[in-house]
């Protein structure tokens, strides 16, 4: 990916590729599910998507068994195409296979459905941070604190990002600069599909709401932020954030079959809920929640002599996951 990232340098050449869809050159990107076997692999890797890029064919893999996600051109790998309930039994003992398969067992209730709660191997926490659609700019000081205060500590710190593509169109500038911190080295960002539009209404009930309004397009909502994403230099990874963390059972199940792993939160800091180790902790950055921000720099603050002591640290949802799925 490091080739399509390197074309987009400024946050002008972000905005025409996110504003023109297709022309930042990702189009056709679709579910494309099978097994690859690049040269040298000790197992195969788990193809979830096909798209072109610049002409060029590339496929999104996830390897199953440290949950990271990458593309490569589709000529690179050996490709048996396989169905996704193939895919499925083909993985089952992998920590990715396992993965799915534990959110499915918490994929009942309308909300915060996914995981919540990762077994971690020392204490700390994930910490995933939501960009849903806002005209308020990128709240920065969440990630200067990440990039100041655990930095010294960690570098560079794991964070999960879940984007919707409309915030992405609406702030390429906010984007690029973290996009920046990541090429810097200063963050290791898990990218998370939100959805594209986060359709949200103030006054339907929760079960008709977000995206299970009526008329809803699924594929469309979780596909174009992918493509986004990638057109953006983004690699997105193998979780989903539910928008409003509402989803039903028929939803959460076809979110699933995108090879996808719906990731909920038992500490969503602005609505009183506090970490504990092996939290999913949520803040929000869209510049909408500015209380969870703070509780989060608050936490930071609190754990300090720990985050000194190399005793609390956060992990990267990537390894949490494998790690807390590993066979017991
Ligand atoms: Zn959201």
């Amino acid at each position: 990916m490091s080739r399509l990232r390197a074309r987009f340098g400024t946050s002008a050449a972000l905005a025409a590729a996110l504003l023109a869809p297709g022309a930042g050159g990702v189009h056709a990107l679709r579910v494309f599910t099978g097994l690859a076997r690049e040269p040298g692999a000790a197992a195969p890797s788990v193809v979830l998507r096909s798209f072109v890029s610049g002409g060029r064919g590339f496929l999104l893999l996830v390897d199953p068994h440290t949950l990271e996600t990458r593309a490569l051109p589709a000529g690179a790998v050996s490709v048996e195409r396989r169905s996704w309930s193939e895919v499925r039994r083909a993985i089952a003992d992998s920590p990715y296979g396992r993965a799915l398969a534990e959110a499915e067992r918490h994929g009942v209730p309308l909300q915060d459905a996914g995981l919540t709660h990762l077994r971690p191997p020392a204490p700390g926490v994930d910490l995933t941070v939501d960009l849903c659609p806002s005209r308020l700019p990128l709240d920065r000081r969440l990630f200067t604190a990440l990039v100041e205060e655990l930095g010294r500590y960690q570098r560079p710190v794991p964070v999960a990002v879940a984007l919707t593509g409309a915030w992405m169109r609406e702030h390429p500038d906010d984007l690029a600069w973290l996009l920046s911190l990541v090429r810097d080295g200063e963050l290791a960002a898990t990218w998370v599909d939100h959805s594209f539009h986060h359709r949200s209404s103030a006054t339907l009930p929760i079960r008709e709401n977000f995206l299970l309004e009526p008329g809803t397009d699924l594929a469309s909502e979780v596909l174009q932020t992918e493509a986004a994403m990638l057109a953006a230099g983004i690699t997105p990874s193998a979780f989903f954030r539910f928008p409003g963390l509402v989803s039903s059972p028929a939803l959460f199940a076809r979110v699933v079959a995108f090879g996808l792993v719906p990731v909920g939160s038992d500490a969503w800091l602005a609505k009183n809920e506090w970490p504990r180790d092996g939290s999913i902790v949520l803040v929000h950055a869209n510049g909408n929640e500015p209380l969870g921000v703070r509780r989060f720099l608050q936490l930071l603050r609190d754990q300090r002599e720990a985050i000194r002591a190399g005793s609390w640290q956060l992990f990267d949802l990537r390894e949490s996951v494998a790690g807390s799925e590993a066979p017991r």
